[in-house]
């Protein structure tokens, strides 16, 4: 797939890309009131949803096209660019009738791809060229998330990004939505050239943790943050335990550390090199692994014994994970890497078992 730049003109290309506003466009004023209040820390794209996925019914579903409005109110006088979250046919077509620049869908939608074909249809009637920007789903599904990119990039756009907002899961502890950070990274493998930014503010679910995950996404060469900014959060009638003021926004925008990704290339060679070698001697001392595994597949043949011995694959998961964990690596990390060598292990014993 062939992309071309997100970036509005007058919008700096270096990194990153900032889009921020409140999660829900509420009243005129609030609106305005935040606006302004980003606009003079210069944020140049303002997001606000007008139309609101909520869990259950009965709370705050969005202001609906008086939203639109006021985001036009917001674009004339601020100057800002506008986005907003589109789930419908109907949504698609009236926020391009209000001139929006930017649209987003939301993980609950692009994990339903009747949803997205249905977006992906009317992008392609109303003639909008984009940025479309498509929010991972909200299951942790690569191929899903994919799927939405294509659907959207059949349907004739090329101005497309993705957002990483974490994924669903039952625990809730820490994150709101697991960061899960391997998949937003294969999506980088699989689609390089894809603009790729964080969702901080759903990830997190509270402020505090707003600072180190927009930091970490930027170690991650995340190319830009959107992130949901209020006038006064504590009266946020959506996600008021994750938004910021703008005042507090601009505070840890400032703060972040943004590393030029061009100047270490060039010096990272040797180190890759070295990493390229060590990648061959692992590859090697598997494959050694493993003909001895089977090996002992044909000593375990003759002897009509069974292929699987518990006793002694706990022994080993046991010891090699505490031996990691004295040489600086986790616990859960070793554990992950012992079982799938075991697993194959076990697969190329069975194989002689049947040869
Ligand atoms: C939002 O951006 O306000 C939103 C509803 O996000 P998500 O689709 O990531 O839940
Ligand atoms: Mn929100």
């Amino acid at each position: 797939m062939e992309f071309e730049s997100i970036l509005l003109p007058g919008i700096s290309e270096q990194r990153p890309l900032i889009i921020a506003g409140p999660c829900s466009a509420e009243t005129e004023e609030q609106v305005m009131t935040t606006a302004r209040e980003l606009a003079q820390k210069d944020i140049r794209i303002f997001r606000a949803g007008v139309w609101k996925p909520r869990t259950k019914p009965g709370g705050f579903e969005g202001v609906g096209l008086p939203g639109l409005i006021w985001l036009q109110h917001v674009k004339k006088e601020t100057g800002m660019y506008t986005a907003t979250e589109v789930a419908t046919k109907n949504h698609v077509i009236e926020a391009v009738k209000h001139n929006i620049d930017m649209l987003w869908i939301g993980a609950r939608t692009s994990a339903n791809p009747f949803a997205v074909q249905e977006i992906a249809d009317a992008l392609k009637i109303t003639g909008f060229m984009g940025p479309v920007l498509i929010k991972n789903p909200v299951n942790p599904d690569l191929e899903l998330w994919i799927g939405a990119i294509e659907r959207i990039y059949n349907a004739g756009l090329r101005k497309i990004a993705v957002i990483h907002r974490g994924f669903s899961s039952y625990d809730k502890k820490i994150y709101r939505n697991l960061p899960q950070w391997h998949i937003p990274i294969e999506l980088k493998r699989r689609i390089p050239n894809l603009p790729l930014l964080s969702d901080p503010s759903h990830i997190g679910g509270k402020r505090e943790l707003i600072a180190p995950l927009c930091q970490q996404a930027m170690d991650l060469n995340y190319d830009g943050l959107i992130i949901e900014s209020h006038c006064d959060p504590d009266n946020a009638w959506s996600d008021k335990e994750q938004q910021l003021t703008p005042d507090v926004l601009s505070y840890i925008l400032n703060m972040l550390v943004i590393r030029d990704t061009k100047q270490t290339t060039e010096n990272l060679n040797e180190l890759r090199k070295q990493i390229d070698e060590i990648d061959d001697e692992l590859l090697a001392v598997l494959a050694k692994r493993m003909r001895i595994s089977r090996e002992i597949g044909q000593y375990k043949k003759e002897r009509n014994m069974p292929v699987l011995q518990t006793v002694r694959y706990d022994e080993i998961l046991e010891k090699r994970t505490s031996v990691a964990v004295n040489m600086g690596m986790g616990a859960e990390f070793m554990k992950t890497v012992l079982e799938a060598i075991h697993e194959e292990s076990i697969r190329q014993q069975i194989e002689v078992l049947n040869q």
